[in-house]
């Protein structure tokens, strides 16, 4: 009986999920347009990006994965996420580095073809945020890694992420021309 009243509360109560946020989608569209405007001036084609959790609670994920998906799907604008490391040209680095990630994103970072760039991603990333000094954490990415931007933020939203993208590739352009 309690079974019955249970399916018959959810066919008819409504679902228990929130509605997607609002999307400003002319403001993300100028964002994802530059991010492929300062790609292709700095490396003539749009830039590969290869995630690397390094210990994170999977919130930063979460809003990266959030990049490519239906809602934002920023691989209209030329972002692309790639599987192996030796074809990206950003490490985009989340979560404290746990001992048991240090080897991987090291063996990682070496397999990157040069010029390469780290972006470290979220307040654990930082400086290991909730995890500092945990036994089992060599800290945030700069402790392993030589870091080239941060990206604030717990977690940071997608715009925060194309905003912290776009700052390193133009940085990186102005200093030193179309020349990779
Ligand atoms: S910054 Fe926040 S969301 Fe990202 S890994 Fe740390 S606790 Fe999780």
């Amino acid at each position: 009986m309690a079974l019955t009243r249970l399916l018959t509360k959810g066919l008819f109560s409504r679902p228990l999920t929130e509605p997607a946020p609002p999307i400003e989608e002319a403001a993300l569209k100028r964002l994802g347009e530059r991010l492929d405007v300062a790609a292709r001036l700095r490396l003539g084609r749009s830039l590969a990006i290869r995630q690397v959790d390094a210990g994170s609670c999977n919130g930063c994920e979460l809003e990266i994965h959030a990049l490519s998906n239906a809602f934002y799907d920023l691989e209209r604008f030329g972002l692309r996420f790639v599987a192996s490391p030796r074809h990206a040209d950003v490490l985009l680095v989340t979560g404290p580095v746990t001992l048991n990630m240090r080897e991987a994103l090291l063996r990682t970072f070496d397999a990157t073809p040069e010029p390469k760039w780290v972006v470290s991603v979220g307040g654990c990333a930082l400086d290991g945020g909730l995890f500092a000094g945990s036994y089992a954490c060599a800290g945030g990415v700069g402790a392993v890694l030589p870091v080239d931007a941060h990206i604030p933020g717990c977690p940071p939203a997608p715009e925060a992420l194309l905003g912290g993208l776009i700052a390193l590739i133009e940085a990186n352009t102005r200093r030193s021309g179309s020349n990779r």
